[in-house]
């Protein structure tokens, strides 16, 4: 079965839509680009496009490739003290002259919207309900409830360690509470046997940024196949396709469910962000 992201993250945005309405003031999101990465300048797009959805006031600050640190952390600064501002968001990935920790511990974390902050990262990992958790962790978690896929009991094998998808995502679904409680397995590059962690998994979740690098012989029959990658391929005449981790064609013979890139992973990405500001409003 095809999980299908685009559909259940339209239906968290609408519910949001129509509790935003019923609000007073509208929540905003600010909004810090520095340069022109073209990857950034596509998801900013996405991003404000779901804002304007739902009915969230969204604020960009572009500044130059080459502006200075002090003044990036000073714009922080103000949006952190502009009551105004539900929630701030710093595109990464910044210029290499601007040290992206320092942006982002300079953020307040209440208005952290993608809980990239230490002290959400911390809180999350304790089990504090008040975490802004990272919205890609977030999504895959709300997707697997959304799906009726139990986790709880469950071996999860996360392939990917990253900051803003495995580590989080480990730290969400072995939590002591419902909809988590599951066993999860951490691989990365230096994980030895790959094919039988992966093929001992009830749900595999691939974080690996290379395209197709899961094939069917990886992957045991009845698996619930997550793919949160996503690469950007050349094609005939220039053109570029956007593929996952897993080798859809493949691996969707044998999985019990599998979320399709585009319209999987991502569109849940984009909602938890909109949902994120909104909590952080509240
Ligand atoms: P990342 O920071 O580059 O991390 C990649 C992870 O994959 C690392 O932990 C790395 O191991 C591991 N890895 C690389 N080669 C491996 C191998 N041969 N065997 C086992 N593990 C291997 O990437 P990321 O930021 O987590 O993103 C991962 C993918 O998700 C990318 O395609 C990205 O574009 C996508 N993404 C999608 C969304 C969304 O909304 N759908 C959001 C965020 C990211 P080491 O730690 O040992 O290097």
């Amino acid at each position: 079965m095809i999980i299908d992201g685009k559909k259940i993250a339209k239906e968290i945005t609408d519910e949001l839509k129509e509790k935003i309405s019923k609000l007073d003031k509208k929540p905003n999101l600010s909004v810090i680009l520095v340069g022109n990465n073209p990857a950034s300048l596509i998801y900013i797009k996405m991003k404000k496009k779901a804002c304007a959805k739902v009915g969230i006031d969204f604020d960009l600050y572009h500044f130059k490739e080459d502006e200075k640190e002090d003044v990036i952390l000073d714009k922080i600064d103000n949006l952190n003290s502009d009551a105004k501002v539900s929630g701030i968001l710093v595109q990464m990935p910044l210029p290499k002259h601007i040290n992206s920790s320092k942006a982002i511990q300079r953020l307040d974390p209440t208005k952290d919207v993608d809980g990239f902050h230490p002290i959400n990262v911390g809180k999350l990992l304790i089990g504090d309900d008040s975490a802004v958790v990272s919205c890609t962790p977030l999504g895959v978690k709300t997707l697997l409830q959304k799906s009726n896929i139990e986790v709880e009991s469950k071996h999860v094998v996360i392939v990917g360690r990253s900051n803003i998808v495995g580590k989080p995502l480990a730290a969400l679904l072995m939590q002591k509470k419902p909809n988590c409680n599951a066993t999860v397995t951490v691989a990365h590059s230096y994980s030895k046997g790959l094919k039988d962690i992966t093929r001992s998994a009830d749900i595999l979740i691939a974080a690996i940024g290379k395209p197709n690098f899961i094939t069917q012989d990886m992957v045991k029959e009845n698996t619930v196949v997550i793919d949160v990658g996503i690469n950007y391929v050349l094609q005939k005449a220039e053109k570029t396709k956007i593929i996952g981790d897993v080798d859809f064609e493949n691996v969707s013979k044998i999985a019990s469910h599998i979320t399709p890139v585009p319209k999987g992973v991502g569109p849940m990405t984009v909602a938890m962000l909109v949902q994120n500001t909104y909590t952080c409003f509240l």
